[in-house]
This record gives structure tokens, C-alpha cells and sequence, in this order.
């Protein structure tokens, strides 16, 4: 009877924030602006200047890798990362911040290790976690958020 809300989606490649009704969301829905695919169970690369726009901009939870291409344990940890959004599809944004390509937003949140995984809502963190993690560990820690 209730037809839910929409669910705003942030763009992590042209920062506009998109409507999408919430029965659509497993339907490949694309940016209205750059027309890229908004929730295709892939990490989303973020800078400093899209940070704000995916991490307030998005109704579903955003979880933030923090990491550097010279750090082995993140480079270990990408593919469990990226089986983690392929698991998480249509149920959470996962996105990954290069903190030396983008160090503005690191330091805004006190990254003081990588990889460090932080879970947003509504741009709000909830919780972070420091230190390489399986693919199934990361899904449930966002499951249980
Ligand atoms: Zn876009």
C-alpha cells in the first residue's frame, strides 16, 4: 500500500544527487547528469571533491576504504574489498579514498592508519574499523550498522 521513499544516491563521478524510486534500485540506474551507472556493485573511486557530495548525498550507507597504491595490506585487501560490493549491491555504497591523492578529507577525519574502513549514513560516520579485513567480515560489519 506504502510506496517507499526514493533513495538519493550521490554521483562519486560528477557529484549530482540522484532520485531513484526504491523499487528501481536494482534496475542499473544511471546518473542524470553524466549518465555513468550509480550502483553497479562496483567500488566508486571518491576525492576530496566528491567526498561530501557521495558520502551526504547517499540515502544507503557509504563505506569509505581509506588507502595508498604503496600500502601492501590495502593492495592485499582490494579484492576482498571489491567482493564486498558485489555482495552488498543495491544495499550499500562502497567507495574507496586514495589518501595521498586526496589528502584533505583524510585529515578532516583523522585517518591515522590505512586501510581504515569508516561507514557514513547520511554523511554522518557511525563507526570505522582499522586494519585488513575479509570480504565477509566487511559485510556483516555493515549489515550490523
Ligand atoms: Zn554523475
Amino acid at each position: 500500500m506504502d510506496t517507499p521513499p526514493p533513495i538519493h544516491v550521490g554521483c562519486a563521478h560528477c557529484g549530482a544527487k540522484n532520485r531513484i524510486a526504491a523499487a528501481r534500485l536494482g534496475d542499473h540506474p544511471v546518473c542524470g547528469r553524466c549518465g555513468r551507472e550509480l550502483l553497479d556493485g562496483q567500488p566508486v573511486e571518491v576525492t576530496d571533491d566528491t567526498f561530501d557530495a557521495v558520502t551526504a548525498g547517499t540515502d544507503l550507507p557509504v563505506v569509505v576504504d581509506f588507502w595508498a597504491p604503496w600500502c601492501g595490506p590495502c593492495r592485499a585487501m582490494a579484492p576482498q574489498f571489491e567482493q564486498a560490493a558485489r555482495q552488498l549491491k543495491g544495499l550499500a555504497v562502497l567507495a574507496k579514498v586514495d589518501s595521498d591523492a586526496s589528502p584533505l578529507v583524510s585529515s578532516r577525519l583523522a585517518i591515522r592508519s590505512i586501510p581504515t574502513l569508516v561507514l557514513f549514513r547520511a554523511g554522518k560516520e557511525i563507526k570505522r574499523q582499522a586494519g585488513a579485513v575479509q570480504a565477509a567480515q566487511i559485510v556483516a560489519w555493515v549489515r550490523d550498522a
